[in-house]
C-alpha cells in the first residue's frame, strides 16, 4: 500500500491533505456582538441590493464567469489593460489559483507568522512545503529575514498588510527594500484584504505600485471595506502572464453573476464608502487609545480589527469577552483578534477589555 496513507483510512488518499486541518471560520453565536470574522458592520450600499436581485432573475443559468464588465471597471479603477486583472469568488480563491500556478511538490512558500491561516493550507493543497517566517516581536512581518528565507526553491513570496491578525503595516520603504533584495522571477503576493482601513501615509499601497515590478501581484477583496464578504469576489491585479497562469487554475463557474453585480455597483458609491470606511477607521482609533490608557500593549492597528497579544491567558481572555456579549477569535497561544463592528460594541468591548487587562496583570 501507499506508504504515506495511514492503514486505518479506508482509501488511498494524499497523507499531507489527511493530516491538513480543515480551515475554521470565527464562530457565529446566538446572542452578543460578532467581533470574529473582520466583517462590516454595515448593511450593503445603496444599488447593491436591486443589482443582486434582478441577477437573481437569472439564476437558471450558469454565470458569466469571464466576469467582463467588472474586470473592465477595476482595469479603468486601476489604469491598466483587462489582462491585468484577475477577479475570483473571494481572494482566497486567488491565492489557491496562484499556489496551484506556482508551487508544486518540493517548492516553497514563504510568508509571515503570525498572519492569515488561509496561507500556510493553500500551501499544502499543490504539496508544497511552507516556510513561515515568524513576526518581529512587536507583531509585524520581518522582511529582512522573509527575504533572507528565500531558496531557489521558493515559487511564492505573500506579505500581508494589514497583516491579518495582528493588524500591522508593512512600510513603503520596508517593501521597496524587500522587493529589491528577492529575485525578480519569484512571484511576490501583497495581499491587501484591508487596505481601504489605512491612514497611515507611510503603509505600503497596491496603488502606488502598479507595473512597478514584473513580478508582483496584489489581492484585494470586496469582502471587508464593502461589506459583501457573503458574495465572495476578489481580484489581483498584475503583470498579464502571471495573471493567465493564474485564470487556468480556477475553479470553473465559481465566480457568479450576483457578486459581480453587487460589485459593480459598490464601486458606483465610492463616497459612500469613503464615510463607511473612515467611520470604522475612526472608532478603531477611539478603541485603541481607550486600550493603551487600560495599560494595554497593544500594536497600533490599521485594519478594522486589533490584536490583544494575551498569550498563555488567551482562552481566558476570550472567556471574558463572552462574558461581556462579544464574540472575538482566539489565536492560541498567541492572542485575540477583535473587530471593530458597531458603534454599539465599543462600551462592551472595553469594559472586558478592562477586566483582562486587570486579570493577566
Ligand atoms: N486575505 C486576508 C489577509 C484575509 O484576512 C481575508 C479574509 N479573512 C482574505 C484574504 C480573504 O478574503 P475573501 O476571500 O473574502 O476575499
Amino acid at each position: 500500500s501507499d506508504p504515506g496513507t495511514p492503514s486505518h483510512f479506508p482509501v488511498k488518499m494524499r497523507p499531507e491533505i489527511l493530516a491538513l486541518p480543515a480551515y475554521k471560520q470565527g464562530s457565529a453565536a446566538p446572542t452578543g456582538f460578532k467581533l470574529s470574522s473582520n466583517e462590516n458592520p454595515f448593511d450593503p450600499l445603496p444599488g447593491v441590493l436591486e443589482a443582486v436581485d434582478a441577477a437573481t432573475r437569472q439564476l437558471h443559468r450558469y454565470p458569466n464567469a469571464a466576469a467582463p464588465e467588472i474586470t473592465a471597471r477595476l482595469a479603468k479603477e486601476w489604469g491598466v489593460e483587462t489582462d491585468e486583472v484577475i477577479v475570483a469568488a473571494g481572494s482566497v480563491a486567488l491565492l489557491v489559483q496562484f499556489a496551484l500556478a506556482a508551487a508544486g511538490h518540493g517548492d516553497e512558500v514563504v510568508y509571515s507568522w503570525r498572519s492569515f491561516e488561509v496561507y500556510p493550507w493553500m500551501t499544502v493543497l499543490p504539496g508544497a512545503t511552507a516556510v513561515p517566517v515568524p513576526n518581529t516581536p512587536d507583531h509585524r512581518h520581518d522582511l529582512v529575514a522573509m527575504a533572507a528565507a528565500v531558496t531557489d526553491r521558493t515559487r511564492l513570496v505573500i506579505v500581508n498588510s494589514p497583516n491579518n491578525p495582528t493588524s500591522t503595516i508593512v512600510t513603503k520603504a520596508e517593501f521597496e527594500t524587500f522587493m529589491g533584495a528577492v529575485p525578480d522571477d519569484l512571484l511576490v503576493i501583497l495581499d491587501e484584504a484591508y487596505a481601504e482601513f489605512i491612514t497611515d501615509p507611510d503603509a505600503v499601497n497596491g496603488r502606488e505600485l502598479v507595473r512597478r515590478y514584473p513580478n508582483l501581484v496584489i489581492l484585494r477583496t470586496f469582502s471587508k471595506a464593502y461589506g459583501l464578504a457573503g458574495l465572495r469576489i476578489g481580484y489581483g491585479i498584475g503583470p498579464a502572464p502571471i495573471l493567465g497562469a493564474a485564470r487556468t487554475t480556477i475553479m470553473p463557474l465559481s465566480l457568479t453573476d450576483h457578486a459581480q453585480v453587487a460589485a459593480i455597483a459598490s464601486l458606483d458609491r465610492s463616497a459612500e464608502l469613503q464615510e463607511r470606511v473612515a467611520n470604522i477607521a475612526a472608532r478603531r482609533e477611539v478603541v485603541w487609545q481607550a486600550l493603551l490608557e487600560q495599560g494595554w500593549d497593544v500594536p497600533r492597528p490599521h485594519g478594522n480589527f486589533v490584536w490583544f497579544p494575551t498569550g498563555e491567558r488567551t482562552a481566558e481572555a476570550l472567556e471574558v469577552f463572552r462574558a461581556h456579549d462579544i464574540i472575538a477569535r482566539a489565536y492560541l497561544p498567541d492572542g485575540v483578534r477583535l473587530t471593530i463592528g458597531e458603534e454599539e460594541s465599543v462600551e462592551n468591548v472595553l469594559a472586558a477589555a478592562e477586566e483582562i487587562a486587570r486579570l493577566i496583570g
